[in-house]
C-alpha cells in the first residue's frame, strides 16, 4: 500500500510542522490567558496556607479544590499518570514532587508547579515559596531564579531565537554561581500542556527555532544551588539534586504579540498574599 504509506507519512510531517510552529489567534490567546491567571490565583490560594506543619497532601487537596470551584479540571492530574493536583518540590527536589504526608518546617523551600485546563485550553505556572526563615544564601537562590526568567521573558520578542531566551536566564544565573538544569526545559503551551518548541534554560544566542508573534510559551528556569546534576527517584517523578543541595523554580506563560512578549500568568496575587 504505497500510497497509504505515502499519505501516513505526510500526515506526520504536517502534524511534526504544525507542532514546530503552532501560533494563536487573539481568541485562542485569550483562552490561554483565562487558564493563566486562573493558576496564578490558585498558586495565591496556596500561597495563603504555606507555613510550618502544613502537608504538602493538603495543599494540594484545596488547589484542586480551587481549580474544580472555578470550573476547571486540574491540568497535571492524570498527565502521564501524575497522581496529584500540584507537583510540590521541596529543598533539593527540583521537580515533579508528589505530595505527600511530609509537613512543610521552617526553613524549607518549596517550589509549586500547577496546571490546569479550561475551555479546551491549558495553564502551567510555578512559584518557589520560602517557610518562614530560610538562610541568606538559599534566598538569593530564589532572587536570581526569578530574575532570570523576567530576564527571559526580555528575550521572548518576535525574530529572536528560543536560545536568545535560554541563553538570557543561564547568563544570569551562571553569574552568581549558580547551575542550570539541562534535563528539564520549558515548552510552548496550548491544547496541550506541553507543546513543541522545547524552551531550554541554557543555550546560544541565536540558536533555536525562531520566535513568532502568536506563539505562546512557558519559561521555566530549574535553577540549582550546587551541582547542575540530577536524578529521579524510584517513584518515577521526584527529581533532585545529586549534591542534595536546595533547588529553585519559576514559571510564567508569555504570548508573543505584536512582536512582544505578553505575560498571560502573573506572581501579583501571590505576591499580595506573602506581604500580608
Ligand atoms: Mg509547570
Ligand atoms: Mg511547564
Amino acid at each position: 500500500m504505497k500510497i497509504g504509506e505515502k499519505l501516513v507519512r505526510y500526515a506526520k510531517k504536517a502534524r511534526l510542522f504544525n507542532l514546530m510552529s503552532t501560533v494563536r489567534n487573539d481568541e485562542e490567546i485569550e483562552l490561554l490567558r483565562e487558564n493563566a491567571l486562573l493558576v496564578s490565583r490558585t498558586l495565591a490560594e496556596v500561597a495563603k496556607h504555606i507555613k510550618p506543619e502544613i502537608t504538602t497532601l493538603e495543599l494540594d487537596r484545596l488547589a484542586e479544590q480551587f481549580i474544580r470551584d472555578h470550573g476547571a479540571e486540574p491540568g497535571f492530574l492524570g498527565y502521564r499518570g501524575f497522581p496529584n493536583t500540584l507537583c510540590i518540590s521541596v529543598n533539593s527536589v527540583v521537580v515533579h514532587g508528589i505530595p505527600s504526608a511530609y509537613r512543610l518546617r521552617e526553613g524549607d523551600v518549596v517550589s509549586v508547579d500547577c496546571g490546569t485546563r479550561l475551555k479546551g485550553y491549558c495553564g502551567d505556572t510555578a512559584y518557589t515559596f520560602a517557610v518562614g526563615t530560610i538562610t541568606p544564601e538559599t534566598a538569593n537562590l530564589l532572587k536570581v531564579t526569578k530574575e532570570s526568567l523576567y530576564k527571559g521573558i526580555e528575550a521572548a520578542k518576535a525574530g529572536n531565537r528560543v536560545g536568545d531566551i535560554s541563553n538570557a536566564v543561564q547568563n544570569h544565573v551562571e553569574r552568581f554561581g549558580f547551575s542550570v538544569v539541562r534535563e528539564m526545559v520549558g515548552h510552548a503551551v496550548g491544547r496541550e500542556i506541553h507543546e513543541r518548541p522545547d524552551v531550554p534554560n541554557h543555550g546560544r544566542r541565536g540558536n533555536g527555532p525562531k520566535l513568532r508573534s502568536g506563539m505562546v510559551l512557558c519559561i521555566e528556569p530549574m535553577i540549582n544551588m550546587g551541582r547542575k546534576d540530577i536524578f529521579q527517584e524510584n517513584d518515577g517523578w521526584t527529581v533532585r539534586t545529586r549534591d542534595r543541595k536546595p533547588s529553585a523554580h519559576y514559571e510564567l506563560t508569555v504570548a508573543i504579540r505584536n512582536g512582544k512578549a505578553d505575560v498571560l500568568s502573573t506572581f501579583e496575587f501571590i505576591e499580595q498574599v506573602l506581604k500580608n
